[in-house]
């Protein structure tokens, strides 16, 4: 977004302060895309968004062509199951925002996947909708009856206010109009219905240690990295107010950082791990090889919950409610 004068200023609060946090220095580290891309950060809200615009054809040719497209078979679908207890504690399981939506509410969930959410909704007596872009979604809506729109989320598909709760997991940072986005949310949102959103954090500890390896930069596919002060100043402008802002990470983003670290590629390669025509030097087999067991002592669960609590994590969850 530019100001009258032709200068950067912050898509989210309009600040006037945009600093170049990585220039020309983040690219697709897992599938190869091509390019370098620079990370602009707002100093006043401390918004993160990449430098890129991409023709429609261009996106399809990233999404289609780099993005892994899941082998999904119809027979793999199972509903998500309820999580509670110690391990799931230990697991930062509630990191998804569809877990915290109560029984017996109509609910949307944009970027619904293989409706697993769907079904774990339904068998709460929820009425339940999904929005998916992987037309292969289609199949299991159709054998077990769920409401799935195919395509991108469009508000104008629904009746305003029909919802009470509207899902968004690891959706939002991909989306290049994050306000057109939740304005649309906010609109098939019932008064005092609420928007739950997980995203990456990209002002937490492991972004600070890990500078441009961070691996949820994971350019160019995510655009927006939200702060609290973004996503409260983006609420206010789609008619929704940030009631309440936390990180909680699945223990396994830091195995997966651990890893990403040994195997992130030259710009222009896909990595191995990540990609299946990724290839990697002996000493990152031995890394892939060792890593699991070292994540299973629990060190990797025990620091994701410390740096939770200190509300620093790599993954947050923000509850917006329509006033
Ligand atoms: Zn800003």
């Amino acid at each position: 977004m530019f100001d009258a004068a032709g200068k950067k200023i912050c898509p989210l609060c309009s600040g006037v302060e945009v600093i170049v946090k990585y220039e020309n220095a983040l690219y697709d580290d897992r599938y190869g895309y091509r390019g370098f891309y620079s990370l602009l950060k707002c100093r006043s809200c401390r918004h993160g968004w990449l430098d890129a615009k991409f023709t429609s054809g261009e996106l399809e040719k990233l999404y289609t062509d780099f993005y892994p497209r899941s082998g999904f078979k119809i027979e793999d679908y199972r509903p998500a199951r309820p999580v509670s207890g110690f391990s799931a504690w230990l697991d930062g399981a509630m990191r998804s925002a569809f877990y915290h939506v109560p029984a017996g509410v109509r609910v949307l969930d944009i970027g619904c996947g293989f409706c697993d959410t769907l079904g774990y909704h339904a068998a709460r007596g929820c009425d339940v909708y999904g929005v998916e872009a992987d037309a292969n979604a289609a199949r299991v809506a159709e054998k077990y009856g769920f409401k799935v729109h195919i395509g991108l989320f469009d508000p104008r598909i629904y009746e305003a206010g029909f919802f009470d709760y509207v899902t968004l997991d690891q959706v939002i940072e991909h989306a290049a109009d994050p306000l057109e986005m939740l304005s649309g949310v906010s609109k098939i949102l019932k008064p005092g219905g609420a928007a739950i959103i997980s995203t990456p954090n990209s002002n937490g500890l492991l972004a600070r240690i890990f500078g441009k390896k961070w691996l949820h930069w994971h350019a160019p596919y995510h655009l927006h990295h939200f702060s609290r002060e973004s996503m409260a100043a983006a609420a206010g402008k789609c008619g929704l107010e940030l009631e309440r802002a936390f990180t909680l990470t699945p223990s396994e983003w830091i195995y997966y950082q651990q890893l990403h670290l040994f195997v992130r590629p030259e710009e222009g390669r896909p990595a191995a791990y990540w990609s299946e025509r990724g290839r990697c030097g002996v000493i990152a087999k031995i890394a892939l090889k060792l890593l699991p067991y070292f994540h299973k002592t629990r060190i990797n669960h025990l620091f994701t919950r410390a740096v939770d609590a200190a509300g620093a994590g790599d993954n947050f969850l923000f509850f917006l409610r329509k006033a």
